[in-house]
């Protein structure tokens, strides 16, 4: 069996027909579908991988991947070129932001992997006393990794070497929209691995929309890492209902921000328009709706469009934004500014369409006048708009942040500890930022994910690596008696010391 990672696309055929979303995102179209045998070959390849990876210890695994964190440092330019052209994005967005993070990442599994994954003995409860029990944490086998578009380094690269570092070997599937990206880390992967002569394979990448993500799912890889929409995630999750292969979901968001009248204002406005716009808004964990206390509404309005007013949408260094990626996106976001407009919102800034380095985008854009009537405070935008509405009090502002089917990230802004924390408290969310917003995101030891529509389980931290794990009981008898008491032929006495236990310990 052929050890070699697929990182570079497959050739095209010479009669095979552009792919369907060729008109949406040209860039793509040079980058063909693998096919379902390339599919299972990757797969075969990465499990033939898995078996040196799975057996090598975590500090051998670790220094690889350590090797890979300085690889993708030295390499940052290409990849930052590989993410600018894949995606519109602004050079300062592809570099300075996520991609540090991700090596971030890395760097806190190499510190506190080892001891996350240890075995870890538990009580064995007072009837077992005589018992040893612990918890294992095993590689998986073989992950499949699918990513979306807005953030391709990063959400590709999380799964990836979480897996990576859990003792799983991964097959990745990037965006049909960003393929360069996926086969840019996979180029890098395969040179790590031909360097350090050793642990190569380990990442294969393969490429194509939905129907290669769902050949992956079914292709008997050991889970699936999927980061996505709601709709195609629960597409994932129907295809891996067949064969029960587990499925980590890391879904959509609307996340809400909450600003009590005692907050910092100025602050406020000015994290409220970096939640709201970096990345032209294609964030899942993006402010994509803000519920202002009636004191504070002014001043943080007027705040927010001075702030916007001076924002540079373009392209190269300099900019604070760049574009809307591609074209299906660019539609659901002005789909929900008609129907917000329709139904009584107003603009304050921003709302005409723009081009940006050839990609047809829209302006950052303030919206006010709104309501939950909108599909503006309902549905998910991924684009640049920001809608603000008034509330009278915190409980309102409470009830309407909860008033949604997802459950991603969302932040609170005040000054008195006890408001925040009733917020805190009450928000049904995977995370909440006080004072700040997405920024839980980039902190590597806390768990992300999230509630409802917007996933199932967590990435990052120590929750991450075991959700990529195996988890093993192992029970182990102390004494070597010849017989328990409770083996057969059951000594007379058995039934009525059940009965004594549960009287005397439980009743
Ligand atoms: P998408 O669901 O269209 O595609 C995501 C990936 O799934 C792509 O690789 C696609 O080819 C693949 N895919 C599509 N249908 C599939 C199927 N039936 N089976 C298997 N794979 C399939 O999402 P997108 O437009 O690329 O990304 C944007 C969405 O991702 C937004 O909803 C955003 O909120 C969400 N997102 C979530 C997170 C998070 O961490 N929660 C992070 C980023 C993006």
């Amino acid at each position: 069996m052929s050890t070699t990672p697929l990182h570079s696309p497959p050739a095209p055929q010479p009669d095979q027909a552009p792919p369907p979303w060729a008109s949406l995102a040209p860039w793509a179209a040079q980058v063909p579908e693998s096919t379902s045998e390339e599919v299972t070959a990757a797969v075969e390849r990465a499990r033939d991988a898995s078996i040196a990876w799975g057996n090598a210890s975590f500090k051998d695994r670790a220094r690889h991947l350590r090797h890979l964190r300085h690889a993708l440092s030295r390499q940052a330019e290409e990849i930052v070129s590989a993410v600018v052209g894949d995606t519109g994005k602004i050079p300062a967005e592809a570099l300075s932001g996520w991609p540090d993070q991700r090596c971030e990442l890395i760097a806190y599994y190499e510190r506190h992997g080892e001891r996350a994954l240890q075995p870890r003995k538990v009580n064995p409860g007072l009837l077992m006393a005589y018992k040893s029990a612990e918890i294992r944490y095993e590689p998986l086998g073989v992950v499949g990794v699918i990513s979306p578009w807005n953030y391709p380094l990063v959400l590709s690269l999380g799964p990836v070497v979480t897996a990576l570092f859990a003792g799983s070997t991964v097959v990745l599937k990037p965006s049909e929209i960003t393929p360069h990206v996926g086969l840019e880390v996979g180029r890098i992967f395969a040179e790590l691995g031909e360097d350090a002569g050793k642990h190569s394979g380990i990442l294969q990448v393969v490429t194509g929309a939905g129907a290669v993500g769902e050949a992956l799912v079914r292709s008997g890889v050991d889970k699936i890492a999927f980061t996505g929409s709601v709709r195609s995630g629960q597409a994932v999750m129907r295809a891996a209902a067949d064969t029960l292969t587990p499925v980590l979901l890391e879904l959509g968001g609307k996340d809400p921000m909450i600003v009590l009248s005692d907050a910092d204002l100025e602050r406020a406005a000015h994290g409220a328009v970096w939640g709201a716009f970096t990345n032209a808004g294609q964030t899942c964990m993006a402010v994509e709706r803000v519920y202002v206390e009636d004191p504070a509404f002014d001043p943080f309005l007027e705040r927010v469009l001075e702030i916007t007013s001076r924002l540079r949408q373009g392209t190269g260094t300099g900019s604070d934004l760049g574009a809307i990626t591609w074209k299906r996106q660019l539609e659901v976001v002005l789909r929900h500014l008609d129907d917000a407009l329709s139904k009584g919102a107003k603009i304050l800034t921003g709302g005409h369409r723009v081009q940006v380095g050839g990609r047809e985008s829209i302006e950052p854009t303030v919206l006010v006048d709104v309501d939950h009537s909108m599909a503006v405070m309902r549905e998910e935008t991924f684009g640049p708009l920001l809608p603000i509405m008034r509330v009278h009090s915190a409980d309102e502002a409470l009830k309407l942040a909860n008033d949604s089917s997802y459950g991603l990230n969302s932040s609170v802004w005040g000054k008195n500890p006890s408001s925040i924390e009733k917020i805190v408290a009450g928000l049904k969310a995977g995370s909440v930022c006080v004072n700040d917003c997405m920024i839980s995101y980039a902190i590597p030891g806390l768990p992300f994910g999230g509630i409802g529509q917007s996933g199932l389980g967590r990435t990052h931290g120590i929750e991450g690596l075991r959700e990529m794990s195996q988890v093993k009981s192992v029970a182990k008898d102390r004494l070597g008696l010849s017989k328990e008491p409770y083996w057969m032929p059951l000594p007379s006495w058995n039934e009525s010391l059940a009965r004594a236990i549960l009287r005397l310990r439980h009743r």
